[in-house]
């Protein structure tokens, strides 16, 4: 009887042990694994900022990973349209993908939020809700139906009002209006009468200069200028109400993120941070250096919308998150998250952003 006990401990240790170090040589092919992606843009290949974030992103995750994780970048309509990069990483055809979520409202209306909302959190902010404010759990649990896991992929701060052929002095000047802007926004401008359109960034410029439409937002002066938007545009438009403080985002497919080793997956996530807050830093440096080559060389027209009409707006972009939300609860969530926290981070950076802002004059 003993000796049986004694056989059968013996058992149990040897197969405990042969578990420890089946589980062991499983986490060393793991770690021995290379494994070889495709992140898919909406952008130009190298597309300043936007287009070079995606390929920094990959070469920091390469670095890290001393090459077990591989990451090939495909600028638009180089492996699928711009805009099928949400669906084309959904399906598993990439990997991952560097995009905005406003250019999805077909999937979900509240896809919106996840870029900007008019009048609503700038970059600071948005940073700061998504990661502390609970914006990112929003996000994904939005995105997980579809095989997605979101990451904030950069931001560019608050962005230009967009390049008009027509002076806007009134109201009555968006009426009829067509013009290129996705999102809330777009909601917003065909609720001012006007006509709003969702174009991919390389198809911009072509569609101003044939008259396809009478006007486009883009980012800020330093993409726009590298669009030449300048030269088939009068007037250049600010401040970007409708999109304070846009997020990208980098989507990774859902099954293909859950196979990798926890520290490929920790080197995605510090990655992407590394690059949603470099992008931010870029933008800050280089958008006036474009804004003085826009005004200094190629004489643009740089012009504030007049205070009547960003009331309107504003107004009318109140309707379009009320009309939104009252019939998608998960937007309605959204919305109550943005607004919640806007509400307390307008608190103090009453009294330290824009009170110093104001201190500063000069
Ligand atoms: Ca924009």
């Amino acid at each position: 009887m003993r000796i049986l006990l004694w056989m059968t401990l013996v058992l149990l240790l040897t197969s405990c042990g042969d578990k420890d170090s089946n589980q062991a040589q499983g986490d060393n092919a793991s770690q021995q694994q290379v494994y070889k992606w495709k992140l898919v843009t909406s952008w130009p290949k190298n597309y300043p900022g936007l287009g070079t974030a995606p390929e920094n992103f990959a070469k920091k995750v390469e670095a890290m990973s001393n090459g077990r994780l591989q990451i090939k970048v495909f600028g638009a309509g180089q492996l699928v349209p711009a805009l099928q990069v949400f669906d084309a990483v959904s399906q598993g055809t990439a990997q991952m993908g560097h995009s905005g979520a406003y250019f999805w409202t077909g999937k979900n209306k509240a896809t919106a939020f996840f870029t900007s909302t008019p009048f609503g959190l700038n970059a600071q902010e948005m940073n700061a809700w998504l990661h502390y404010g609970g914006g990112l759990e929003l996000w994904r649990e939005l995105y997980a139906p579809f095989n997605l896991v979101p990451f904030a992929g950069g931001n560019t701060g608050v962005q230009m009002a967009g390049w008009f052929n027509r002076e806007i002095n009134s109201m009555a000047d968006i009426k009829g209006l067509k013009m290129r802007i996705p999102g809330l926004g777009g909601d917003v401008i065909t609720r001012a009468g006007g006509e709003s359109v969702n174009i991919p960034g390389g198809e911009l410029y072509t569609a101003m200069q044939t008259g396809v439409i009478d006007a486009t937002e883009w980012v800020g002066p330093y993409n726009d200028l590298a669009f030449g938007f300048h030269q088939v545009a009068k007037y250049y438009y600010y401040p970007g109400w409708h999109e304070p403080g846009s997020s990208l985002e980098l989507t990774v497919n859902k099954p293909a993120y859950e196979a990798l080793p926890a520290d490929l997956q920790a080197i995605i996530e510090t990655a992407a941070r590394a690059v949603n807050q470099d992008m931010l830093d870029e933008y800050t440096a280089r958008n006036n250096q474009a804004l003085e080559e826009l005004v200094n060389v190629h004489g643009v027209e740089v012009r504030k919308l007049p205070d009547e009409v960003i009331e309107e707006l504003r107004k009318l972009s109140a309707e379009a998150v009320s009309d939104l939300t009252a019939d998608n609860d998960f937007a309605q969530r959204v919305a109550q998250s943005v607004e919640a926290f806007k509400r307390q981070a307008k608190a103090y950076h009453g009294i330290s952003e824009e009170a110093f802002y104001k201190a500063r004059q000069q």
